[in-house]
């Protein structure tokens, strides 16, 4: 049995062709990894299904040149390929070369009871700390992206579905429209982060305003032991508030979105004994020729046609 070196705590199963090849592409040939990507296997849920899966990617016996980084389930994960190298997964390039690609136990068309009974609600605690690990090293903040945000290249926290929308290349639908990303995201964050957000829409704040979220923002500033003065958390973004915010994100602190979320984030991660976390990703290059295809285990729809990326 492999340690993984990226997580000596999990196996190491690494996803080969039948010939012994990678299944996979060796590094990262368009920058680091900007998202975690949740897919699910279209598997029955079962405490056999990362080692499967795992398995299936690891002999390539299943005839197709598909992989993932992690395999998902109640009671294990298996890495497949390293963080640093790009899995063949999502069917467009952006997903496969920027994806930290999970497989999950579990099929598409579950209820949201079904993905929250035992099973899921295991299976997502064993990825916690794992998705925070990764999120901490490649300063990907955990915050669940729109479409327009994996256009602009945001890093975060994104599904096959999603980056089939974006980017093309793909028509599959996991983890599938009941998965309950409310539950997910903030087990993810769990409740030091601001609350999961629709959008960008949801987080953005600026000097002069007053309310809820002024006030979550002032409880992570001073969870990173910024001063606010003698009024503390009052919901009232004034000067203190702005400083505080500056002297963490180095701007003004006049204003908060996602990209002083990300540093908030990553100071915060220091602050609470989290490993060296690097600043947000940049944006993406322009993009080059199509990449691998990949398929979801089990997914029944072929991959084929152009990938774009704009
Ligand atoms: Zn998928």
């Amino acid at each position: 049995m492999t340690q993984s070196p990226d997580h000596p705590e999990l196996l190491y199963v690494e996803a080969l062709k039948t010939d012994g090849k990678p299944m996979y592409t060796i590094g990262r040939p368009d920058g680091k990894p900007l998202w975690v990507v949740i897919h699910d296997m279209e598997k029955t849920e079962s405490s056999g299904c990362a080692e499967w899966t795992a398995n299936y990617f690891h002999t390539g016996a299943g005839g197709r040149s598909v992989s993932s980084h992690y395999t998902a389930d109640n009671d294990s994960i298996v890495q497949c390929v390293l963080l640093r190298h790009s899995a063949w997964t999502v069917g467009n390039r952006p997903g496969n070369n920027r994806g930290i690609n999970w497989e999950l136990c579990g099929y598409a068309a579950q209820t949201r009871t079904q993905w929250l009974d035992a099973f899921g609600l295991a299976m997502f605690s064993r990825m916690v700390p794992i998705i925070r690990s990764d999120a901490a090293k490649y300063g990907i903040p955990l915050v669940k992206r729109t479409i327009a945000e994996l256009r602009a290249w945001t890093p975060g926290v994104t599904s096959h579905n999603d980056l089939g929308l974006a980017f093309g290349g793909t028509d599959h639908t996991d983890p599938g429209s009941n998965f309950p990303w409310d539950v997910f995201m903030q087990m993810l964050t769990g409740g030091t982060a601001p609350p999961p957000s629709g959008g960008d829409d949801d987080m953005l704040c600026q000097q002069g305003e007053t309310g809820p979220k002024v006030q979550a923002l002032q409880f992570v500033l001073i969870e990173c032991g910024a001063d606010l003065g003698p009024a503390g958390a009052d919901a009232k973004y004034g000067q203190a508030t702005a400083n505080a915010l500056g002297a963490i994100v180095g701007d003004s602190g006049q204003f908060y979105g996602p990209w002083q979320w990300a540093k908030l984030f990553a100071k915060l991660a220091q602050v609470k004994g989290g490993a060296g976390v690097p600043g947000p990703a940049g944006p993406a290059g322009p993009q080059g020729p199509p990449g691998k295809d990949g398929l979801g285990v089990g997914d029944p729809v072929t991959v084929t046609g152009t990938i774009t990326a704009s």
